[in-house]
C-alpha cells in the first residue's frame, strides 16, 4: 500500500453482514482503506451466524446464501491488506467534535477515530406485536431462538409453538425441527390464500421460492402443522409451561408448550438514527435492511451501491443503475409478500404489558392524552425509559398509533449501554493521523 493510502482516514464500515462486507470489499477493491466494526467476535450478520466454537453447525442454510457468503469472505481475504477489521467492537455513536466513537469488548475500553466517510449496515429488528403474557419467561423472538439455534447448535427444549407473521416462521420452524425438536405448530396471522394474485405474482420469484419450498417440505416431513389465519391471544404461565390461547381461523383453543417463539416482521434497526450528528460533516450512508428491508440478496447489492455513492462522493465514477433496478426487484417482492400475509389489526386488552422494564400496560398508555407528544409519553407515561431504552416498546407505541414516534431528544451516544470501566479507559486510536 502507498505511504498515501496507509495515512489517509478510513472509510468506516459499520456491521459485518453480507451489506457490510460487500460494501467493505467494494471500497477496497477501489483503493480505499476500510474500517470494519463488527460487534460480534465474528462476520456473518443474521443470516451467516456462526457457530460458537466447538458448537455444532445444525444448519448450513441454502447453497445460493453460502455461495454468496463464501465468494464475499474470499473477496474480503484478498483485500485484507486495505482492510482494517475490528469484531467484538460496538458503535456507539458519534461525539460532538465529529469523532466516530466505539467500545472494544475485548479490550474493555472505548476508543475514538475520524474517518473520511461512513456507510452503516446495522441489519434489521424483530417487530413484536403485544398480547396478554407476551413479556413471560418462556415467549421469546424467533429470531432470538434462532441465533440460539445457530450458535449453539441446540434447540430450545420441551414443545415449542411458533407465531405471528412473516417468512421467518417458516425458516425458523424448519431449522428447529431439522435440529431435533419440531414445533407443535406455526401460526400465521395472515391468509395468503385469500390473496391468489399476489400469490401467483410471489411464485415467480425464483429464489425465495425455492427456499421458501424447501422449508415448507421439512415442516410437511416432520408433520407441523403451519396455520394460516391463527394467531396468539394470550398466555399465561402454568407449572413449567406456557398456557396459549390460539385462535386457529375461527376456533379458539388452547395448546400448553414450554416455548413460544413470536415475530411479526422486521424493520431497519434506526438505534441511534438519524446520522450523522452536528459536527461530522461527512458522508454517511445507511446500507442493507438497516435502510430497507430487501432480504440477504439485496443486502449484497445495496452494500455495493452504498459503496458506489461513496466513491462517487470522493470523485470516483461507480455505475449504479443495475443495482437499482435489481433493488426495484427485491422491494417489489417484498411489497407483494407484505400484502400477501397483510391481517387485520387488533388493539391489545388493557391489561397489556407494553414497557416490560417499566410494567406499563396497554391501560396506561391509553390513559395518556391522544396528542401527546414523545416527550410526554416518555416523562408522564414512562414508556421508553427503561433499561432497553425503548427498543421494544418504542416499536409497538409507533404501531398503535399508526405513526412513528419523534423521538424525544436528538440521539446521543452511547447508542449502546456501555461500562464506566471501558468509558475510563477511552482511547484516542493510536491509528488515529
Ligand atoms: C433475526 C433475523 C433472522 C433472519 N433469518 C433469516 C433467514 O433465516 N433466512 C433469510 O433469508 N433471511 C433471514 N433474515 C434476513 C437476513 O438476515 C437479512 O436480509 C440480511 O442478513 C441483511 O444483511 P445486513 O448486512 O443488512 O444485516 P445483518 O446481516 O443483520 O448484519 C448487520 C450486522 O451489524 C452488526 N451490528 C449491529 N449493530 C451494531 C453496532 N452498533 N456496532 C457494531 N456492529 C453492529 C450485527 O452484529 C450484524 O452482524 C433474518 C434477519 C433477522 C434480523
Amino acid at each position: 500500500m502507498s505511504e498515501l493510502a496507509m495515512t489517509e482516514l478510513p472509510i468506516l464500515v459499520v456491521g459485518g453482514g453480507p451489506a457490510g462486507v460487500a460494501a467493505a470489499v467494494t471500497l477496497a477493491e477501489a483503493g480505499l482503506r476500510v474500517l470494519l466494526i463488527e460487534q460480534r467476535d465474528r462476520l456473518g450478520g443474521a443470516i451467516h451466524r456462526q457457530p460458537a466454537p466447538g458448537a455444532p453447525q445444525v444448519w448450513r442454510g441454502p447453497a445460493r446464501h453460502r455461495r454468496n457468503w463464501t465468494e464475499l469472505t474470499s473477496r474480503l481475504e484478498r483485500a485484507a491488506a486495505r482492510i482494517e477489521l475490528r469484531t467484538s467492537s460496538v458503535f456507539l455513536g458519534i461525539d460532538g467534535a465529529g469523532r466516530f466513537l466505539f467500545e472494544d469488548r475485548r479490550a474493555g475500553r472505548v476508543f475514538a477515530r475520524r474517518v473520511r466517510a461512513a456507510i452503516v449496515a446495522v441489519g434489521a429488528v424483530e417487530r413484536i406485536r403485544p398480547f396478554e403474557g407476551w413479556e413471560l419467561p418462556g415467549v421469546t423472538s424467533a429470531g432470538g431462538a434462532q441465533v440460539l439455534l445457530k450458535e449453539t447448535g441446540r434447540p430450545p427444549e420441551g414443545p415449542i409453538v411458533v407465531a405471528g407473521t412473516g417468512p421467518l416462521l417458516l425458516a425458523v420452524a424448519a431449522q428447529l425441527a431439522r435440529a431435533g425438536n419440531p414445533p407443535l405448530a406455526v401460526l400465521e396471522r395472515g391468509n395468503p390464500w385469500r390473496r391468489p394474485k399476489t400469490l401467483a405474482g410471489l411464485a415467480t420469484a425464483g429464489p425465495q421460492l425455492t427456499e421458501a419450498a424447501a422449508y415448507a417440505t421439512t415442516l410437511a416431513w416432520k408433520r407441523v402443522p403451519y396455520r394460516t389465519a391463527s394467531e396468539v391471544l394470550g398466555v399465561s404461565e402454568v407449572g413449567q409451561g406456557l398456557a396459549i390461547r390460539v385462535r386457529l381461523g375461527k376456533i379458539e383453543r388452547l395448546l400448553q408448550a414450554r416455548h413460544l417463539l413470536v415475530h411479526d416482521g422486521l424493520e431497519p434497526n434506526r438505534a441511534g438514527i438519524p446520522l450523522p450528528a452536528p459536527g461530522a460533516e461527512i458522508p454517511v450512508l445507511l446500507a442493507g435492511d438497516g435502510r430497507e428491508i430487501l432480504g440477504a440478496d439485496a443486502a449484497i447489492l445495496d452494500g455495493r451501491r452504498a459503496a458506489a455513492a461513496v466513491l462517487a462522493s470522493l470523485g470516483q465514477a461507480a455505475p449504479v443503475a443495475p443495482l437499482e433496478a435489481a433493488l426495484g426487484k427485491a422491494r417489489a417482492f417484498q411489497r407483494d409478500l407484505a400484502e400477501a400475509l397483510r391481517s387485520p389489526s387488533t388493539l391489545p386488552t388493557p391489561e397489556t404489558m407494553i414497557c416490560r422494564c417499566e410494567g406499563r400496560r396497554y391501560a396506561d398508555f391509553t390513559a395518556l392524552p391522544a396528542d401527546a407528544s414523545a416527550r410526554e409519553i416518555r416523562l408522564m407515561g414512562r414508556f421508553g425509559l427503561g433499561a432497553c431504552q425503548g427498543r421494544f416498546c418504542g416499536p409497538m407505541l409507533a404501531e398503535l398509533r399508526g405513526e412513528a414516534l419523534p423521538s424525544a431528544s436528538p440521539p446521543r451516544w452511547p447508542l449502546r449501554p456501555v461500562s464506566l470501566a471501558a468509558l475510563a479507559n477511552f482511547s484516542m486510536d493510536q491509528t488515529e493521523t
